[in-house]
């Protein structure tokens, strides 16, 4: 096996289990899975009481808040997806300092733009900034557009990415469903069935329709967002500090644990890849990968095809003399997809030839150290410099 090539699987549920056909609540319908109160909250209500809650409870001094610059917020709202708060702070004051400006974002060389993200995982998002920053450059003049189906039409930002930059930036009533905003309205409203099927986020989408107020959208949005991380939380929701604990349907049904519905489960394949440590005088040779696929267009170890032998490949790949050979500890790394465990190899190499190909490069501790890679190959790297990096004995193999 080695590591695919193509883009991640996505999360599509093909079939639904029959209690997933169960009734999907919406304000519409006025239909409840047992509300204490026996029936929904009205629309005006439930966004008065989010905003509300919002001012005294809400968080109010993140890095992003408090700005109307949607360079900014877009930034934010990319970084956070799939990522904690926490992780993605450091990383996204670091890129505003290299990129203060979405022009500067624009003109840098998108390897620079891949070496900042290295480490936050899910590398897509950040080939997908650099072309919508250019997408903005080259098609916007360099200003972010307003509306919220425009934004939608920029490289990597989805509807409701889109919808959060207008409410924030440009005083938009667009709503919002991210996943904490999902988990909230799942809850409040009971909603059945897994929130990845496209039939329940449709469903989700029109609740969320229906409840965005005519005013205040960006606290509204917002106080959403805060009341999913900090009190209805995926594990132990919060119930006793909630401004929606009268009117929820999961709390007075007891099914806080069991909405929102997870994903359908399936097996998650696991994959082996051989990744070669080629050594010369200190450095170790990097490859680019290709741009599409896992860890595309970061720096990474070659993956040895796979039932080749390492040390004839190697020869003939990158025209070097091959002087030891020797295993390395594997390491396991999980991807949202499929878990892979990776096997590196340790060849100590005399390279035949000065000139290199493109997208290879020999690089040093110290440029190593600031090179855009994926966390596991960062792991490899870091192992072996832990122990000492030694010359192996020749002739072993
Ligand atoms: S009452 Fe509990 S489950 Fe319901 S929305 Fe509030 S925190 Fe979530």
């Amino acid at each position: 096996m080695s590591i695919p090539a193509g883009p991640p699987q996505g999360n599509a549920v093909k079939t639904m289990e029959p209690r997933q056909r169960r009734t999907v609540v919406t304000p519409s319908h006025g239909e409840g899975a047992g509300g204490k109160a026996g029936s929904l909250p009205q629309a005006r209500s439930f966004a008065a009481r989010l905003i509300r809650w919002h001012k005294r409870h809400g968080r109010h001094d993140m890095p992003w808040q408090n700005t109307t610059d949607p360079y900014r917020v877009w930034l934010s709202e990319i970084m956070l997806q799939q990522t904690q708060v926490a992780t993605v702070v450091p990383y996204y004051e670091r890129f505003l300092r290299h990129f203060p400006r979405l022009a500067d974002l624009a003109a840098a060389p998108v390897d620079d733009v891949m070496a900042l993200w290295s480490g936050l995982g899910y590398y897509a998002r950040a080939r997908n900034l650099h072309a919508c920053a250019l997408a903005v450059m080259r098609e916007h003049g360099g200003e972010f557009p307003h509306h919220p189906d425009v934004i939608a039409g920029l490289p990597g930002i989805g509807r409701s990415t889109a919808n959060s930059i207008a409410t924030f930036c440009f005083g938009a009533q667009a709503p919002i469903l991210d996943g904490n905003v999902k988990r909230v309205l799942c809850r409040a409203f009971g909603v059945e069935g897994f929130a990845g099927n496209s039939v329940v986020e449709k469903r989700l989408w029109r609740l969320a329709g229906e409840l965005m107020p005519k005013r205040d959208g960006g606290t509204y949005n917002q106080a959403q967002m805060d009341l999913g991380a900090t009190v209805c939380k995926r594990g132990k929701p919060r119930c006793e500090s909630c401004p929606l604990d009268d009117i929820c349907v999961a709390l007075a049904s007891g099914r806080t644990g069991e909405l929102p519905e997870p994903k359908p489960r399936k097996a998650i394949p696991r994959r082996e890849a051989t990744l070669l440590v080629l050594r010369h005088e200190g450095r170790i040779l990097l490859e680019t990968r290709p741009p599409a696929g896992i860890w595309g267009g970061l720096l990474s170890l070659p993956e040895l095809p796979e039932a080749a032998d390492a040390r004839q490949w190697a020869t003939r790949r990158f025209a070097c003399r091959v002087i030891a050979v020797a295993p390395a500890p594997t390491l396991d790394h999980a991807f949202s997809h499929f878990r892979l465990r990776i096997a590196p190899l340790l060849l100590d190499v005399e390279p035949s030839s000065a000139a290199m190909e493109p997208g290879l490069c020999w690089l040093n501790d110290e440029e190593l150290a600031t090179a855009g890679v994926p966390a596991p190959v960062r792991r490899i790297l870091e192992g072996l410099q832990a122990s000492g990096n030694r010359p192996l004995p020749s002739r072993k193999r």
